[in-house]
């Protein structure tokens, strides 16, 4: 039975310094991730899971990671994807709330909409009984380590039903414009799942959103007849070229994962049925 699995914890990763503690904790879900994937959990619950467990963990650029904006709080994104109906769900410009990727499945599962923002994303998620982060400099806790926190989140499964799922959640850029939403929260530029391959994108928002990078990946494969490999590049290359920086992670529906990222490094993970299992940074 086939299955794969990529996680990734941003582009923002900078060459001074190693990220050891984030690398361990990522290969702890990788194996967990795996293990669901094996067992036949779905590819939808999978990245649910990983990306909630990325948010809570405090070493990336979301959910108790994030960074304030200009204006000094914390506004959050997140999207997620079920590739085999293409359900999406995303909030954005989120406050006080421990998880936004859950906000976005219920806005998926519980709504007729797409995407909430603002005070109606945090109402709906109050409503909805999702944890709340009261006091918002617990969201700080990478920050306050003295290392610069670098990096949205994301997971990309393809599960042993032949499922595509991808789920993306971002603190977004450090001091952002108050109001400001980048690539996550928007389907199809920073997190895409269909029949062919599901995305996870990481870097400057603006140019993924501009590239319209995550469904353009399965576009190149559909109407290019690239291969994963190379419409994942294709894309990465696109946003170098108009100046931008960052990466994704992508699966297909054979199995294959792709991670390809145009900065200074990337923190990512994979595991196949076929054997692999990867974390690296750089
Ligand atoms: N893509 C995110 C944004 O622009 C940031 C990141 O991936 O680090 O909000």
């Amino acid at each position: 039975m086939t299955w794969a699995l990529a996680l990734h914890g941003g582009a923002g990763a900078i060459a001074e310094r190693t990220y050891k503690a984030e690398e361990a904790h990522m290969m702890g879900l990788i194996e967990q991730g795996a293990a669901m994937l094996a067992r036949g959990e779905s590819a939808l619950d999978v990245v649910t899971a990983m990306a909630e467990a990325l948010e809570a963990s405090g070493l990336h650029v979301a959910g108790k990671g994030s960074a304030p904006n200009a204006a000094g709080f914390v506004e959050l994104d997140a999207s997620i994807m079920d590739g085999s109906n293409r359900d999406a769900g995303a909030v954005a410009g989120l406050r006080g709330f421990l998880s936004p990727v859950r906000a976005a499945r219920a806005v998926m599962e519980k709504t007729h909409h797409v995407l909430l923002v603002g005070e109606g994303a945090a109402a709906f998620s109050a409503e909805q009984g999702l944890a709340r982060v009261d006091d918002p400099k617990s969201y700080y806790i990478a920050a306050e380590s003295g290392l610069p926190g670098a990096g949205t989140i994301g997971a990309v499964a393809l599960d042993t039903s032949g499922r595509l799922a991808a789920a993306t959640s971002t603190g977004g850029l450090h001091g952002k414009m108050p109001g400001r939403v980048g690539d996550t929260p928007i389907i199809g530029a920073g997190c895409w799942a269909d029949e062919r391959a599901a995305v996870s994108c990481t870097g400057l928002g603006e140019y993924f959103m501009r590239v319209n990078a995550a469904a353009d990946v399965s576009a190149r494969i559909r109407y290019a007849h690239q291969t994963l490999e190379q419409a994942a590049g294709g894309v990465i290359e696109d946003v170098r070229r108009f100046g931008g920086y960052g990466g994704l992670i992508a699966v297909d529906a054979h199995g294959n994962v792709a991670t390809p990222f145009a900065s200074q490094g990337m923190k990512r993970g994979w595991a196949t049925s076929a054997g692999a299992r990867e974390v690296k940074t750089f």
